[in-house]
């Protein structure tokens, strides 16, 4: 390709046309929409189908898109500032239309030309398929990130996979969770744009030659045993007031795929065989969310998406002109967790073997290149991968591995460590079948290691990587995660935003701290009485969802307490259902006077291997036909699970919630991001001091957090102590009677044996310590029920806990990242 010199502005002039006018108006809006819908989709208003119009919308908003990030590209490379390349094996970006339009600021346009053609944008908007590219929170996060890097201005591009099948789609039958594919790519993707001139290839298996060539210079030769090439398939991501970054994430193909022996049958089988192999990399997104999968297939996503991303970074590396020598100062590459840690070794094998650097001259560019967010302490979520596997699949990267371990144990040494200490920090476990330890590997190879909330910081340098810590202090920091408020309230909330506007400007939008001028509001029964009724007509909107999705009608003047995320042990949806047993035993006897009217709402995904995950969410659905169904108890509670939680689903949730339920076991929650999302939408939280949770009750006050159960320490002192569940059991009458209901019989049409593993590993072990934190969690709620009594008050709390949340925005999250990891300033683009 011929390469120009000439902008964007030189190209639309020659059309008449001035770049900055990208059409935001509306007629000009409704002119394109009509064209995609005949010329692209050839279609006409009387046979389109509702996804046709919305892949036309779609379609005009793109370009739009598409303009503003080419622009920026232009701007940043005149600035020529320091690149961040974010590294993530997961993107849950959620549906792409409405959020747009809000960065765009074309919300308004765009539903009038609609209406011009007799159609409605809400339902438009409704008919996108999200890209469900990630678990949960791991995922959302990488996304919230590539907004608020947009907004900011920060020359960024987020590397990822493209897969074919995202999270799979959650339906509950009889009660269980049952997984169905989630073909998200059925009605095609209107958001990327394919580059197949951006592809490399990637190496699989095989064996290495080691030489010395005709310089006398050692050399390793990596002769693979199969390859796959990777695709790039970019989706702009626009910032707010439109300044545009790229996700690329990649799809793998076969190298070569019927250009040989197509006549002998054999063969041309085998070839097909070999295609649809290596097409299987990008198959499907694993879908264990704080577990190990410990599959080949997962290690062999894992280096596809690395190898493809570096040797892009290195391209773009030559192309601006640059030595690779400078790689470190162009680029910064952020690891969201170990997934990507193998690029560690796959920058030096690329640096040494394929550009002859020399070794110590590549181990310094590496090790200032990469920074590492570690986003776990839960020791069986930390990355492991063994020798054998990763000697089969990436042979020439484990002995690069044990090369930087000789070196770095060899330093250790030299440090005068004690030969225990020494073991447990080296990059391969020998306990037991050796593997290899990725997040060693992350913090060797980074020049900077960070946790995700200030608890999980400090519990990451005194225990999990302590011994790190005690020899680089400087390289350990934090970064507490944040949310991209501009998707969690001003596109999922316009209710609540709208009136936010009109009290305090909109301001908000760029910076969330000016929210803090609502304070002085908190007293005000008008903004009170205006504030309830935004909630309440949020929460009929979720009434009619839930009726919908989950078959319960609930009554929307009911307190909305709701627990929606991953389904896990750790985070103890359990424990809310034990108490709402409690609440139901009570009305059954005729106790029930204090309890306010409740409807429990829960959502949430298992893993599909997870027995006890899928147990849980048979309970919820247990739970929810008995007391639905108990005219005794149904006009006092009601119980909820909402099938396939999804950002879409996210998006209609938190802003109906009244009570967060943030209760993991403290020491377990790195940091949560939906706990920030419920407060920002003005719930009030029930927690235990975990994770963010300890800095959202900062923020927001004591008196305005629900704060119960154990602390990490003592958690960890319960367990020293050697903690017996049952003497729980044995002290507390309510608790008794509860685990006893759990296999009365009651539940579960009458089968008794169903929750039996639930209610052996309750009294047995009780890993999370439920019944430890079950009579503190039971007294805050009843303190809860009493507030709710008061709307006045309740209202006064909840328009404190918004105007306080101003620091959980990504926005402050990533201009951390600058100042303290990146070395980076925002670049300023012109509007
Ligand atoms: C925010 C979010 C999460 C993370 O929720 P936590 O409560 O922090 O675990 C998971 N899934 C979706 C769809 C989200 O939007």
């Amino acid at each position: 390709m011929k390469s120009h010199n000439k902008s964007i502005e030189h190209y639309f002039s020659t059309i008449g046309e001035k770049a900055d006018e990208i059409g935001l108006s509306k007629e000009k809006i409704k002119k394109d929409f009509l064209q995609k819908l005949f010329y692209q989709l050839g279609r006409v208003p009387a046979v389109t189908t509702s996804n046709d119009l919305y892949t036309a919308l779609a379609l005009t908003v793109r370009d739009r898109v598409l303009r503003q990030f080419v622009r920026s590209t232009e701007e940043f490379s005149k600035k020529n500032s320091r690149g961040i390349a974010y590294f993530s094996a997961e993107y849950l970006p959620g549906p792409h239309l409405g959020n747009n339009l809000l960065n765009l600021e074309i919300v308004d346009e765009t539903r009038e030309a609609l209406k011009e053609l007799d159609l409605e944008l809400d339902e438009i908007i409704e008919q996108e398929v999200e890209p469900g590219l990630g678990n949960g929170g791991l995922g959302r996060l990488a996304s919230c990130y590539m907004d608020s890097l947009a907004t900011l201005g920060i020359p960024a591009i987020g590397y990822g996979i493209r897969y074919e099948f995202g999270i799979f789609k959650q339906e509950i039958k009889e009660g269980w969770q049952s997984e169905a594919t989630d073909k998200w790519l059925h009605y095609g993707n209107p958001w990327e744009v394919i580059r197949p001139e951006v592809s490399y290839v990637v190496k699989f298996g095989g064996r290495t030659i080691h030489s010395t060539n005709e310089n006398n210079k050692y050399a390793v030769e990596w002769e693979p045993e199969s390859e796959v090439v990777g695709t790039a398939y970019d989706t702009p991501v626009l910032g707010y007031q439109s300044n545009g970054i790229i996700m690329r994430l990649w799809k793998a193909e076969a190298t070569e795929s019927f250009d040989f022996s197509v006549y002998n049958m054999g063969d041309y089988y085998k070839a097909v065989e070999k295609k649809v192999r290596s097409e299987n990399i990008t198959k499907v997104l694993y879908p264990n969310d704080e577990n190990l999968s410990g599959k080949e297939l997962r290690l062999r996503q894992q280096y596809f998406f690395v190898s493809c991303s570096l040797q892009d970074m290195i391209r773009l590396n030559f192309v601006q002109g640059r030595k690779l020598e400078e790689f470190h100062e162009k680029f910064a590459i952020q690891l969201n967790d170990t997934h990507p840690s193998i690029a560690v070794a796959e920058l030096m094998r690329l640096l040494v073997d394929e550009h002859e650097m020399e070794w110590k001259q590549a181990w310094k560019i590496t090790r200032n290149t990469f920074a590492y967010t570690n986003h776990t302490l839960l020791p069986e979520a930390l990355e492991k991968w063994s020798v054998s596997l990763m000697g089969r699949l990436l042979p020439r990267h484990l002995e690069i591995i044990y090369e930087i371990n000789s070196r770095f144990l060899h330093e250790l040494r030299e440090k005068g460590l004690s030969g225990e200490q020494i073991a447990r920090m080296s990059l391969i476990d020998e306990h037991g079948e050796p593997s290899v330890r990725m997040a060693h590997l992350a913090t060797v190879g980074s020049f900077r290691v960070n946790g995700v909330s200030q608890l999980h910081s400090r519990l990451l340098k005194t225990q999990v990587l302590n011994d790190f810590a005690e020899i680089w202090p400087d390289k350990f920091t934090n970064v507490t995660n944040g949310v991209a408020h501009r998707r969690f309230l001003a596109v999922s909330n316009p209710g609540l935003s709208r009136l936010i506007t009109e009290k305090i400007g909109n301001g908000w939008l760029t910076d969330l701290t000016t929210l803090k001028r609502l304070e002085k509001f908190a007293d005000d029964e008008i903004f009170q009485k205006q504030w309830m009724e935004v909630k309440l007509e949020n929460k009929k909107l979720l009434s009619q969802l839930l009726e919908e999705r989950a078959g319960v009608k609930i009554d929307p003047t009911m307190l909305f307490d709701v627990q929606v995320k991953r389904i896990h042990e750790y985070k103890r949806q359990h424990l809310m259902l034990l108490h709402i047993l409690d609440l139901y035993l009570k009305i059954k006897d005729g106790k029930g006077e204090n309890i306010a009217p409740s409807a429990f709402i829960f959502a949430g995904k298992a893993a599909p291997g997870y027995f006890m995950a899928k147990l849980i969410i048979r309970l919820v659905t247990a739970v929810a036909d008995l007391v639905n169904n108990d005219k005794d108890v149904n006009k006092i509670l009601k119980v909820a699970f909402l099938p396939n939680f999804s950002v879409k689903q996210a998006q209609r949730v938190y802003p109906a919630a009244d009570l967060s339920e943030q209760i993991s076991m403290a020491g377990k929650e790195a940091s949560g991001t939906g706990n920030m999302k419920f407060a920002l939408n003005g719930a009030l939280t029930i927690g235990t001091l975990d994770g963010a949770n300890v800095e959202i009750r900062e923020e927001v006050g004591e008196e305005n957090f629900f704060l119960f159960g154990q602390t990490t320490e003592e958690v960890q002192e319960t367990r020293r102590l050697g903690y017996r569940p049952s003497k729980y059991y044995e002290e507390q009458e309510d608790l008794e009677r509860v685990l006893d209901f759990l296999v009365s019989g009651e539940l579960g049409n009458g089968d008794h044996e169903l929750f039996r593993p639930l209610y052996n590993n309750l009294l047995q072990q009780d890993p999370y310590q439920l019944l430890k934190d079950f009579k503190s969690y039971c007294e805050r709620k009843h303190e809860i029920h009493q507030i709710w009594k008061d709307q006045k008050e309740w209202t006064r709390r909840s328009i404190l806990n918004v105007s306080r949340v101003g620091k959980f925005s990504s926005d402050r999250s990533i201009l951390e990242y600058c100042q303290n990891i990146w070395n980076v300033e925002p670049v300023k683009l012109r509007d």
